[in-house]
């Protein structure tokens, strides 16, 4: 595993400290992470939170803001704004007596609004949505000025007072910032500041039916909390020219816009849009559910925010725009949970073992060891009976070569019991199948010891049949077949979508242990992977496993390869 990259020297934290040695902000930090409450948190969040509360965290004095950007609200809602704030915490961040909206700000914004205006920089147009667009041109074709431009500031104000008063249809004017037709970006060419829209805001009700554009909404907030630095994505450095005029144009504080690369995954999409689609079609049960790669489904999933924080740390900041390997991802999870998921034994598609020289009425109780990583993890008892559990696919009646496991006439090790020996296959005369089998064990090699030496290859998890709890478990695989370049507009990620990305298995047989199981504990299931017991869908006595990743790590061969060392 290559060493993360460390915190104090990815460029933003260069500049944060550069502009403390020089003073540029009277020593002060203050960033914010910014959500438009239109959808739940997803992964990608998650590096923009780790890098705005971390910057913070890292000076003394140091603060982050959470600032709802609430300025469209069509589609904003409260169930997203409790969501976010949950996962914002749940992920380890606190922004204290910091929170804010957007929306608190529509008063000074349109005061704003009325001071350019009146400064001669801001006009009502009233072209409709595609003549402006047809109008602004492209990045070949030169902008064409609107001829309602030259308005005089005195009709202007009295446009657009009337626009906030209600007088007009939606869509019937809009302002726009009066800056250049010509400019070759395209967001200087005049962008729309204002549009009427008859919408009753989730705070504001139904008090404005205009609503301010996001750019301009957003610099001036960011203004008006005295942000230092606004970290945002990539593709808002075209925008930037747009942050700094709005600011310079109204002589109001200037926070320093500073853009960085977005996460990108293989395997998933990572738009709220894009999510929404599947919420609403059904392709998932909802904004959490385990395939998700939003916080909320990550959580149900059974990743721990450490291992979140620790992805988002490996990942890094920079300029450059990558797509992460999902693996990566896994990784994270798995060495978090090897350290702390107690150990059990689940068996997922069961095959009934009868040994027939062990007492019918007997009961063992076997010392299993919680987790060898971690000895004060202490140890539990497993009962053992004439009955027990194995996989199915951990017999095969016909052994390929370098099948290790049990075969008619094969010895193997039952893990912490005894050594049991295959004598006989039970089939179903009608399909074949095999229903069970007959084994007899060696009363010397009970709890551990092995009788003459003998090794065997092969050890087995298992459950004692008249002891075990049923179970459901749920296997996920990837959302998507191939990686998704996040083309936004042309792919039909639909179309793309793993059929198989989810498994549920509901005859699975598990330690009796785990009838005490509390939803959202996590555990290792022996030679199968981590687990987490279901937050929705568990009830006491049937519990419901999420398989939050398997034991197979292929983040290690990945980077093995990528050394030069693959095998
Ligand atoms: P999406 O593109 O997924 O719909 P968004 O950018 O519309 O997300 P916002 O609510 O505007 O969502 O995002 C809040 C903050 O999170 C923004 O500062 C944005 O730059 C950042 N952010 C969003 N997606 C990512 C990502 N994939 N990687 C890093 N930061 C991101
Ligand atoms: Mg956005």
């Amino acid at each position: 595993m290559t060493s993360p990259e460390s915190n104090s020297t990815d460029f933003i934290r260069a500049i944060v400290q550069d502009d403390l040695e020089s003073n540029k902000y009277d020593g002060r930090v203050v960033t914010r992470f910014p959500p438009e409450p239109n959808g739940y948190l997803h992964i990608g969040h998650a590096k923009s939170i780790c890098l705005n509360f971390g910057v913070a965290s890292e000076y003394d004095g140091g603060v982050c803001h959470l600032r709802f950007d609430d300025t469209n609200p069509l589609r904003e809602d409260v169930e997203y704004i409790n969501s976010i704030q949950e996962d914002v915490r749940w992920l380890g961040f606190d922004w204290g007596s910091h929170l804010y909206y957007a929306s608190d700000y529509f008063d000074a914004l349109y005061n704003f609004a009325e001071q350019l205006i009146l400064d001669g920089r801001a006009y009502v147009d009233s072209l409709s949505a595609d003549e402006i667009r047809e109008y602004r041109g492209t990045l070949t074709v030169r902008g064409r000025e609107s001829p309602y431009r030259n308005r005089s500031a005195e009709e202007n104000l009295d446009l657009f007072r009337r626009m906030r008063d209600g007088e007009f249809e939606d869509g019937a004017h809009v302002l726009r910032a009066r800056i250049d037709m010509r400019s070759p970006n395209l967001n200087m060419r005049d962008p729309t500041i204002y549009r009427i829209r008859r919408a009753t805001h989730h705070r504001t009700g139904d008090k404005w039916c205009i609503y301010p554009m996001y750019d301009y909404a957003h610099a001036l907030s960011d203004s008006i909390e005295n942000i230092t630095h606004s970290l945002c994505t990539l593709e808002f450095e075209d925008h930037r020219p747009l942050y700094d005029w709005t600011l310079e144009a109204l002589d109001v504080y200037r926070s320093q816009q500073i853009e960085f690369a977005r996460l990108n995954l293989t395997n998933t999409v990572m738009s709220k849009r894009r999510l929404l689609q599947l919420v609403e079609g059904g392709y998932v049960s909802g904004w959490d559910d385990p395939r998700m790669p939003t916080i909320s489904g990550l959580r149900r999933r059974g990743y721990t925010p450490e291992a979140i924080r620790t992805f988002c740390e490996h990942v890094g900041i920079s300029k450059r725009d990558t797509v992460v390997n999902m693996a990566l991802l896994e990784h994270c999870i798995r060495e978090d949970l090897n350290q702390h998921a107690p150990r059990v034994m689940a068996v997922l598609n069961p095959l009934k073992v009868v040994i027939d020289n062990f007492p019918e009425d007997e009961v063992l109780e076997f010392d299993a060891v919680n987790n060898p990583e971690d000895p004060s993890m202490g140890s539990r008892k497993v009962p053992f009976s004439r009955e027990v559990y194995i996989e199915r696919d951990d017999f095969r009646e016909e052994p390929p070569s370098r099948f290790f496991r049990l075969a008619p006439g094969r010895e193997v090790r039952l893990r912490y019991a005894c050594y049991i020996t295959c004598q006989d296959v039970v089939k179903d005369p009608a399909t074949g199948e095999i229903i069970e089998l007959h084994c007899t064990y060696d009363p010397e090699s009970v709890g551990g010891s092995t009788p003459d030496g003998r090794r065997v290859r092969g050890t087995l998890h298992w459950v004692s049949a008249r002891h075990a709890l049923q179970a459901e478990v749920r296997l996920y695989d990837y959302l998507l077949r191939d990686s998704d370049e996040e083309d936004e507009d042309s792919r039909d990620f639909i179309s793309l979508l793993n059929p198989d990305s989810l498994q549920a298995l509901t005859d699975c047989q598990v330690e009796p242990g785990l009838a005490n199981a509390e939803p959202g504990n996590r555990y290792q299931f022996e030679r199968q992977g981590y687990f987490c017991v279901d937050t929705r869908d568990s009830r006491p006595g049937a519990p419901v496993f999420n398989r939050t990743v398997s034991l197979r790590d292929s983040w290690a061969r990945i980077e093995q390869s990528q050394s030069g060392g693959g095998s």
